[in-house]
């Protein structure tokens, strides 16, 4: 008998695509939580970073 050919992937990453709401461009989101494509995120973190020098 053959075993049924079942690639197992990890459940977790189910991309789907929203748009950003900073920029407003479409991006692959990885959830309800993600709402900020990549770009700006990273933006955001380095705003974040900026702010933490500045105390
Ligand atoms: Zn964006």
């Amino acid at each position: 008998m053959s075993k049924s050919n079942q690639f197992k992937k990890p459940a977790a990453e189910q991309l789907k695509p929203r748009k950003c709401l900073m920029c407003g461009e479409e991006f692959s989101s990885e959830g309800p939580h993600n709402r900020i494509c990549r770009k700006c995120k990273s933006s955001q973190v380095y705003r974040e970073g900026e702010t933490r020098y500045s105390v």
